[in-house]
């Protein structure tokens, strides 16, 4: 696994040393010893690294190199060093990150699953619902269709059936004067102006509709014509 991780500096204490003097101007006035140490952090720190120390004189306000450093400030570092205990919450993000870690995964995890489940729940009803809309026809119906035109070249065009009568087994359709040769423009055609449709009696075969879900004209031995979905009451019903 890869993370990104920063480097942070936790001061711990600073101590004044006015009994030292300062390798820099020489004054015993305002030298002190900082004890610093850097951890990792991520989101909170993770783990603890090396301790280190930063000596600066207040009088002539520099920071002491370490290079300079006197053998007595040396020692004093090494002893304030020794003194200070590394704090056990500098550990915490090695045990709360990988919790936090699994947390997150697990919420990811439970949304993907109910998302994926109210979508298959979705299809399923709206298998189901097609198939109802199919079976019992309603005044008003339109039917997405893709007519298959063979000449001059073989080519969808994409229009509307509007359910007229059903007798026996014939589903009566009359077809939308116009169509549109883009597959998904159904929301384009107009089906509400007068004399959008044609009149004329398509008779189709309702079993094989409710088989197959496509059309079969009465008396032809190929299907042509594709149902691609319903609309009903301003609702569209796609097939998948
Ligand atoms: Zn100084």
């Amino acid at each position: 696994m890869f993370f990104i991780y920063q480097i942070r500096t936790l001061t711990h204490k600073v101590t004044p040393c006015n009994d030292l003097s300062c390798p820099l101007c020489g004054s015993k006035a305002g030298l002190e010893l900082a004890i610093l140490q850097k951890y990792a952090w991520f989101l909170m720190p993770m783990w603890p690294e090396g301790k280190f120390g930063v000596a600066y004189c207040g009088s002539c306000q520099q920071k002491i190199p370490n290079v300079k450093w006197t053998d007595e400030l040396e020692e004093r570092y090494y002893q304030l060093k020794k003194q200070t205990k590394t704090p056990l919450n500098l550990w915490r993000g090695l045990f709360i990150n990988p919790l936090l870690l699994a947390a997150f995964i697990g919420v990811i995890a439970g949304t993907v699953y109910i998302l994926a489940q109210g979508n298959k729940r979705n299809q399923i009803e709206n298998k189901v619902l097609l198939s109802e809309y199919i079976a019992a026809p309603k005044a008003g119906d339109l039917y997405r269709v893709a007519v298959l035109v063979t000449e001059p070249t073989p080519s969808y065009n994409y229009t509307y059936f509007r359910y007229m009568n059903i007798s026996g087994d014939t589903l009566f359709v009359e077809k939308l004067k116009t169509g549109l040769p883009t597959y998904g423009s159904w929301d384009q055609l107009n089906t509400t102006e007068p004399n959008a449709f044609d009149g004329k009696k398509i008779p189709l075969s309702h079993s094989v509709f409710k088989k197959n879900q496509d059309f079969l004209i009465m008396g032809e031995e190929t299907i042509h014509i594709f149902f691609k979905g319903v609309d009903r009451a301003g609702q569209t019903l796609v097939k998948n």
